[in-house]
């Protein structure tokens, strides 16, 4: 198999392309779809600062890379969910990329700040644990880049996590979480914005973008994905995908063509601030601050 730009052997082929490439094509092929996706959804600007979440797994360390690569100002910041081996093992990864492409990161953990582990924690809580990690993630990494004045936090989703994350909610029809499966979330008062430079890329194709590019990444699963719903969907549109290359992409094409359908059926919730923590929510006390900061949701509640 040859790359079709240069003649020279193709190490991987874009099936959704019909598209062979060698090492430097390809690489060169997927920074130009990221930099398409940042200019079809007017993602980021240059001269913004963007804070770049990094669980030290190969779609966020790669976004990381390309940014930087791309002249980008990027921050990195690690979650440390306190799951023994594995956090310790995904937390050496984003510093060891911290260092070897001299990029500033800050490291939150959770046993440092709550005394326990998100799994001690959703115990505790009474709340499934991947609920209660995004949950806590979406908090956390909201709140740094509003403290720190950063213009937008960027994740590593790639299509496929849009694209089983949106068949899970078709399965589930959960029209609100639909409508914010954008490309994009606009800032909001204390909401930054949020961007997914990755959205045109396949799984596959960050894997052989960050092994090429060198990049060390975490290639263990988290011990509490092994029986989420979300990695049978994912499994399921692989299988789909493999009959028919590229039926990720117009599906996912396919929301934002239709968003409006179901934007006008969704009424845009009004966001006040936390009456605890001061961040944005529809109720009068955030979800965080109900889960986590018990104490002090019963002693507000008892001035009232
Ligand atoms: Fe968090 Fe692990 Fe669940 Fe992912 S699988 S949401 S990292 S607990
Ligand atoms: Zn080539
Ligand atoms: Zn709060």
């Amino acid at each position: 198999m040859k790359c079709r730009k240069c003649s020279q052997k193709a190490v991987i082929k874009i099936y959704q392309h019909n598209l062979p490439l060698c090492k430097e094509h390809f690489l060169e092929f997927e920074e130009e779809r990221v930099r398409k996706a940042i200019q079809d959804f007017q993602m980021i600007e240059r001269k913004e600062k963007l804070l770049v979440v990094v669980s030290g797994g190969k779609d966020s360390l790669s976004v990381a890379y390309m940014l930087k690569k791309m002249g980008y100002t990027v921050h990195l910041l690690h979650i440390n969910l306190g799951i023994g081996k594995y956090s310790l093992l995904s937390q050496e990864k984003c510093e060891k990329f911290s260092s070897q492409h001299s990029l500033p990161l800050t490291v939150i953990s959770l046993v440092e700040e709550w005394g326990k582990g998100i799994g001690e924690l959703a115990h505790s809580t009474y709340k499934s644990t991947c609920s209660l990690c995004g949950m806590v993630k979406r908090y956390y990494f909201n709140k740094f880049a509003y403290e720190n004045g950063f213009d937008a936090v960027v994740t590593g989703h790639n299509l496929d996590d849009m694209t089983s994350a949106l068949l899970a909610n078709i399965l589930g029809w959960r029209i609100s979480y639909m409508v914010k499966q954008t490309p994009v979330l606009r800032e909001e008062g204390k909401l930054k914005k949020k961007v997914k430079p990755l959205i045109y890329l396949t799984e596959r194709e960050t894997a052989a973008y960050a092994f090429l590019s060198s990049i060390d990444y975490i290639r263990e699963e988290c011990p509490f994905s092994a029986n989420s719903t979300f990695l049978k969907v994912k499994h399921a549109l692989n299988e789909i995908e493999k009959e028919s290359p590229g039926t990720k992409f117009s599906f996912y094409r396919g929301l934002l063509k239709n968003l409006h359908l179901f934007k006008e059926k969704e009424k845009k919730p009004l966001l006040r601030e936390c009456a605890i923590c001061g961040f944005p929510t529809i109720m009068e006390v955030c979800s965080f601050c109900k889960t986590l900061r018990k104490e002090e949701v019963k002693k507000y509640a008892s001035h009232l």
